[in-house]
């Protein structure tokens, strides 16, 4: 199973001190990794903590874990493989479009294909530097739901939440498990 946390932060606070919009990816990941039971032991959470290369993953499980952030959503995401999550804002941007097209060999023509690619390179423990030319296999034709990358590495999950756009990979295409709010302060 591939569990999703994901949640509209809005532009402006949520409450009195105005911490959901200040909090980092880091604290929503560790508030998701608290909501949930490990697998290893489901009498304790995941024990998240971040690899080298800067990919989380559950000390106890092995789970990876993962997480994104725009201004107005945060996305987390565990996986029994390394996983990688990217959320963004519907926009374009043409110049970025273009560089990765390049890289990719795929024509990029939405902000699908781009979350597509930075959950693709942050699974891939990559996030600290720039993809090579054909580095980064996307599929020549992106597709909400599942789908695999070209080289047949990496299962992507594509799909929105209020008006944004996440993806993720994960190296086995499983049932995801979303839910959309997971404190319990
Ligand atoms: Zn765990």
């Amino acid at each position: 199973m591939v569990d999703v946390w994901i949640r509209w932060t809005g532009r402006s606070p949520t409450d009195d001190f105005g911490r959901y919009r200040s909090r980092s990816g880091a604290r929503f990941l560790a508030e998701a990794a608290k909501s949930t039971r490990c697998p290893d032991d489901v009498s304790l959470p995941c024990h998240v903590i971040r690899a080298m290369d800067g990919r989380w993953f559950c000390a106890d499980c092995k789970s990876g874990w993962s997480v994104s952030h725009t201004q107005n959503v945060v996305v987390a995401a565990r996986a029994r493989s390394w996983v990688g999550v990217d959320v963004e804002t519907p926009k374009r941007r043409n110049a970025a479009f273009r560089w990765l097209g390049r890289v990719t060999g795929v024509p990029t023509i939405g902000i699908e294909q781009w979350t597509q690619a930075e959950a693709l390179w942050k699974a891939m423990g990559n996030a600290a530097r720039r993809p090579a030319t054909g580095e980064l296999q996307l599929s020549p034709h992106w597709a909400y739901g599942w789908q695999r990358s070209a080289d047949l590495a990496w299962h992507i999950h594509t799909a929105t939440f209020q008006g944004a756009v996440w993806s993720l990979a994960a190296k086995d295409r499983e049932p995801v498990t979303l839910h959309s709010d997971p404190v319990v302060d």
